[in-house]
């Protein structure tokens, strides 16, 4: 290619839209541009970086014995109906209508669609295991899609799929993937770390999340030290208290006046309390339910592990109405007495400790001396909060730390989720019917263009390890009048197009 000749728009200035460095200098570099909210072009300068990834990553899952197939983008909502899914998914599921008005959408993963296909196809234990892979196009309707190619609603994924015969081989080809996903990553010279991870509306029993390394990430993680547990801070479990309720003294309850005191911080302070001693209750609407959660007055609910727990698939704090009609007051003094909700449920570390400080469920009200066990109707004690720097880990109780990622890569174990959603079956050597174990491994192809740059990067640009670089050879002809120069530069120039 002659660079007189080559498309490449390069911008001198920052664009203003760009918040990370990678969105900034992908399109600076004239690697892509924006259409819409969400969705990009690629130019060729990135096009070409980008198929040198899809590139590698097909040889990896290639060399661990997967096998690449195309799926269809548009997938029929029957499919979706089958696991529960249209309705469980949620608004990032982009749906519609054929000339028929029979309905679809566009995929924004393909576990449905790999299990048509292969429980029509696959009959007998002698046909698995097998391992199904794709690169190819995923529209997710994100509520917030940004940093360029980090967060788009159209993007490139390499998804593959795992049938297996029984819980072993399930075991096995978790294991193989997670290898593969180790020597791809190392490969492309990231430094990156696997993390345990929420499975969300994928689901399944076990999850891993493959991180890049970088403060621009969206992901924080937790490290610890001692044990080399990590984890997605969505997922990172807060130990149980080691004893339990105390049986301290605990007054009866007594009502306070708290005027205009709406938030825990305030509260503490008029009261002269530290936070920990006041009860944070937070309400929610779980799937038409109404539920309450509750964290000390120093912590943060987290609500991956709350909708996790209720198995919910929208959880939303509630409104101002709501909360009046369910409390009897404003916000900011909801408490676990005599609410009308329809589930209370509250953090593990409330086992232990009793007086506590409460909203009074009466707007500019609170109750002090507060015994949850024996004022209050909690269902369920549970790990509700987030990890915090204070914490420690959950396996071998030494300190833990932060850090901050990109998730390029997630494996799923998937058991038999989907194939007995779907039946899909298999007859094992005796003749028995049984469900197919599955699992699911999953790499942002176009997110990795933009970790690589967050991770290779000077104030000159990005500089790509060559097996991703756009180009690894830039031929300059300093002598463009001198005849013989430029015939060699020529036929350099032709020995590697
Ligand atoms: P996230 O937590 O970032 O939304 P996810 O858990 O929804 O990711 P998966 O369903 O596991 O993602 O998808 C597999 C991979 O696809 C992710 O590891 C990520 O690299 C990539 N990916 C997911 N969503 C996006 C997106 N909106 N834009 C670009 N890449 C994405
Ligand atoms: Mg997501």
């Amino acid at each position: 290619m002659r660079l007189s000749q080559y498309y490449v728009p390069t911008l001198r200035e920052d664009p203003a839209e760009a918040e990370v460095i990678s969105h900034k200098l992908l399109l600076r570099a004239g690697m892509i541009r924006k259409l819409t909210s969400g969705m990009y072009s690629f130019l060729p300068h990135g096009f070409r970086s980008l198929n040198k990834i899809s590139n590698i990553v097909r040889r990896e899952m290639d060399r661990a014995g997967c096998q690449e197939v195309l799926l269809p983008l548009v997938q029929p909502a029957d499919l979706w109906r089958e696991t529960g899914r249209w309705d469980l998914y949620g608004r990032e599921l982009l749906r519609m209508k054929d000339r028929h008005q029979r309905d679809y959408c566009l995929g924004p993963t393909h576990e449905e669609v790999i299990t048509d296909l292969v429980r029509d196809e696959i009959r007998s234990y002698r046909q698995l295991p097998v391992n199904l892979y794709q690169i190819q196009t995923k529209f997710r309707d994100e509520i917030r899609p940004r940093f360029g190619l980090m967060r788009c609603r159209e993007f490139i994924m390499k998804d593959g799929y795992s049938f297996d015969r029984d819980e072993k081989e399930n075991e096995e080809s978790y294991r193989i993937m997670q290898q593969a996903y180790e020597s791809l990553f190392s490969g492309l010279g990231l430094s990156f770390r696997a993390v345990e991870a929420d499975t969300g509306p994928i689901g399944g029993s076990q999850s891993h999340e493959f991180m890049v390394l970088a403060d621009t990430g969206e992901d924080s993680l937790v490290v610890c030290s001692g044990c080399g547990y990590a984890a997605n801070l969505e997922k990172a479990e807060v130990p149980s208290p080691q004893s339990g309720n105390t049986e301290a003294e605990c007054p009866q309850p007594e009502l306070v006046q708290t005027p205009g005191m709406h938030t825990v911080a305030d509260v503490a302070a008029y009261l002269d309390v530290p936070r920990n001693r006041i009860l944070k209750t937070l309400l929610y609407k779980s799937d038409g339910s109404s539920v309450a959660a509750i964290v000390p007055g120093d912590r943060e609910l987290n609500e991956t592990k709350l909708a996790n727990l209720l198995g919910a698939a929208e959880l939303e704090m509630a409104d101002a109405e709501a909360v009046q009609n369910w409390s009897g007051a404003e916000v900011g003094y909801s408490g676990p007495l005599g609410l009308a909700v329809d589930r209370v449920l509250a953090d593990h570390s409330l086992l232990e400790g009793t007086d506590w400080i409460c909203g009074a469920n009466q707007t500019d009200a609170h109750y002090r001396h507060i015994h949850l066990d024996r004022d209050a109707a909690v269902e369920l004690y549970a790990d509700l909060a987030t990890v915090g720097e204070e914490d420690v880990c959950p396996k071998c109780r030494t300190a833990i730390s932060f850090q901050k990622g990109i998730e390029v890569g997630h494996v799923f174990k998937l058991g038999t989720k989907y194939s007995s959603a779907m039946n899909a079956t298999y007859l094992d050597a005796e003749g028995r019917e049984r469900h197919i174990l599955m699992g699911c491994y999953g790499i942002g192809v176009t997110r990795l263009l933009a970790a690589a740059i967050e991770q290779n990067h000077d104030e000159n640009g990005p500089f790509f390890p060559p097996s991703i670089a756009p180009f690894e050879v830039e031929l300059l002809n300093l002598g463009p009048q001198e005849e013989e120069l430029s015939a060699t530069a020529e036929s350099l120039r032709s020995a590697v197009l």
